[in-house]
């Protein structure tokens, strides 16, 4: 088959927008072959591009030359064709496609490409294994419903581009190649040539700049910017990731959260047609926790947990009451009509329980003449019905108790809540429900480094109220931050920031850092703190959740054009790879274990 070239032929219209109104007229459309049907004297072929599909007929009697060219077309060529637009006969429209009325009746063919047999259908299930499709991602983006999350990916961008944009924000680029600013993850170093010994790292973020650009008076900054941590792959996460990150000067937590909650609002509207009821409701950390949990609820369904450890201190019941002894906590969720969960489904709960390290769960069920449970027996009649008053339980309903230290019971039932809400189907697609979660802790103790760690970052500011505890009590310090969670999934995170150089420096010395650690890895901030920092806040959303969350995916790779493979690899191109000795000796660099670099270097 010969290629022809496209000559002075002229698209008049792309594979997705021919409609009854265009019958009649002449048309030139070019795309993909998606699929063939061969009917003998007639040939159907639904031709493709990223706007849709639309019916091709080439009609043996009507024009024999592009018939016979038609009938050697394969799946994924790519072609040209001249023809007019028509109406499909009665009862062969289909409802299903936008251009489903129309079929263009060939005149011309002209094939502009072969494609070799493609290592998966591009038109049909999902069948080949992630791999595959990765290392053919350019395969696997032709798929219509991928083409649907980059265009809406595109939407949404420019969405919040055009809002931030009248809010008076201005985006700014920061750098790529930076000094690593601590955001709890490991660092992607580039090594320098110019300066051999010493690295570039990639930003975790543009926390530092964001807020020099705070110092240098631009007063509402935003970019929708890379960010790359190197951290261990866990589910759904990607070593390089978008975040749509935003500061402003002269404002508080109320400025930023207002402006998050107004552009969220704007957008599910605007993009999906969505009204999200504004102000959002805020959980302070602590209520959340005791409430759900979780510093992410999902507070799409309630099913909140109950602190019972009063009604237990002194029951006969040994593991609550030693529990208690101990300085534990007995909660418990409610489970409305749980009642006929089977023991067996109940046992599958186990892991739920365990992952969060709680030792163990125990359940009731609450029917006519009784609790049928193995913790009856040791219960008085008050105890229970002063349990079932303070969970509003009626018949038929399920109780299930974690009595262990507060935190692993919190987690415990914040994940049985989520795994119930699941088997009952109490989560409704489509729905979208917002929420803050504010003043989480400012500090945290790590055992692996034996000092006290930031929660967000060092440049959190303290809850003015509590900053008398920052050296006699520094974990109960809270911090004036705010994370977004959306259905369950935190999208962002941020603060108001520490501004004034003498806080700073009282925060760093609470972090254990010395004053040549400070001047070593954040002395150009200090300095910058010294010449006039105004009052400043921001946040940062997680780009890729939002937008996978918008477009109903279940994974943020399927809102990433060229997202990295469960290893950190790119598939496509097969990077990280080997490079040439010359490479690292310009570097000044070798490798450790030779076993690396066979090949190249
Ligand atoms: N830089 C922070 C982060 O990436 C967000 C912020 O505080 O604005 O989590």
């Amino acid at each position: 088959m010969s290629i022809d070239t496209i000559g002075d032929w002229e698209r008049t219209n792309d594979c997705g927008s021919l409609r009854k109104e265009d019958i009649g007229r002449g048309a030139v459309l070019m795309g993909w072959v998606h699929r063939r049907r061969d009917l003998g004297r007639l040939i159907f072929i639904d031709l493709r591009d990223r706007f849709g599909l639309t019916q091709i007929v080439f009609d043996e009697e009507a024009d024999p030359e592009s018939h016979n060219k038609a009938a050697i077309l394969r799946n994924e060529w790519v072609i040209a064709i001249k023809g007019e637009v028509a109406a499909r006969l009665a009862g062969q429209e289909n409802p299903e496609l936008p251009t489903g009325d129309i079929e263009v009746k060939a005149k011309e063919l002209k094939v502009l490409n072969e494609s070799a047999i493609p290592p998966f259908q591009v038109d049909g299930k999902i069948d080949a294994s992630e791999n595959l499709r990765l290392k053919y991602r350019y395969l696997e983006l032709r798929r219509p419903a991928l083409v649907h999350n980059l265009v809406m990916r595109h939407e949404i961008a420019l969405h919040i581009r055009n809002f931030l944009s009248g809010e008076g924000f201005m985006e700014v680029e920061t750098p790529a190649l930076t000094k690593s600013t601590p955001e709890g993850a490991r660092d992607y170093l580039v090594p320098s040539r110019v300066n051999k010994g010493l690295f570039y790292a990639l930003p975790q973020s543009p926390q530092l700049f964001k807020q020099l650009l705070m110092m240098a008076g631009f007063n509402r900054y935003f970019q929708i910017v890379k960010c790359f941590r190197d951290e261990d792959l866990r589910a759904d996460r990607q070593p390089e990731f978008t975040q749509v990150d935003l500061e402003m000067s002269f404002t508080n937590e109320r400025g930023v959260m207002g402006v998050g909650e107004a552009m969220m609002a704007d957008l599910f509207s605007a993009v999906l047609g969505v009204q999200i009821p504004r102000p959002f409701p805020v959980l302070e950390y602590s209520d959340a926790i005791d409430s759900y949990g979780s510093d992410k609820p999902d507070i799409r369904f309630n099913m909140e947990l109950v602190d019972l450890t009063n009604l237990f201190a002194s029951s006969s019941f040994k593991l609550f009451s030693s529990t208690i002894e101990k300085g534990g906590l007995v909660k418990a969720i409610r489970i409305e009509d749980g009642a006929s969960f089977s023991r067996k489904e109940l046992d599958s709960l186990d892991s739920s329980v365990t992952n969060s390290g709680a030792k163990g769960m125990v359940w009731a069920k609450l029917r006519f003449e009784g609790w049928q449970s193995s913790v009856a027996k040791y219960l008085t009649p008050e105890t229970t019905h002063a349990v079932e008053e303070r969970l509003g339980g009626k018949e038929g309903d399920l109780i299930l108790f974690v009595a262990d230290k507060a935190q692993q019971a919190n987690q415990a039932l914040g994940n049985l809540r989520i795994e119930m809400a699941k088997r009952l189907g109490l989560i409704k697609k489509g729905g979208y429900s917002f929420v803050w979660v504010t003043r989480f802790p400012l500090l945290e103790y790590s055992d692996e480094e034996g000092r006290f760690v930031a929660v967000h970052h060092p440049f959190t500011a303290p809850l003015e109220e509590d900053i008398f505890l920052l050296d006699e009590r520094p974990e109960e310090v809270r911090a004036r931050s705010y994370d977004l969670v959306l259905n369950g999934a935190e999208i962002g995170g941020g603060s108001v920031r520490v501004h004034t150089l003498e806080l700073q420096n009282r925060i760093f010395r609470v972090l254990g850092l010395s004053e040549e650690e400070v001047q070593e890895k954040f002395g150009f901030f200090i300095e910058a703190l010294g010449y006039g920092a105004p009052p400043h806040a921001g946040i940062a959303l997680g780009f890729d959740r939002l937008v996978a969350i918008m477009v109903g995916a279940d994974s943020i790779r399927d809102v990433i054009a060229f997202p990295k493979t469960q290893r950190a690899t790119c598939a496509v191109t097969n990077a990280p790879s080997k490079v040439y000795k010359e490479q690292l000796t310009e570097l000044g660099l070798s490798l450790i274990d030779p076993g690396i670099d066979t090949d190249f270097s």
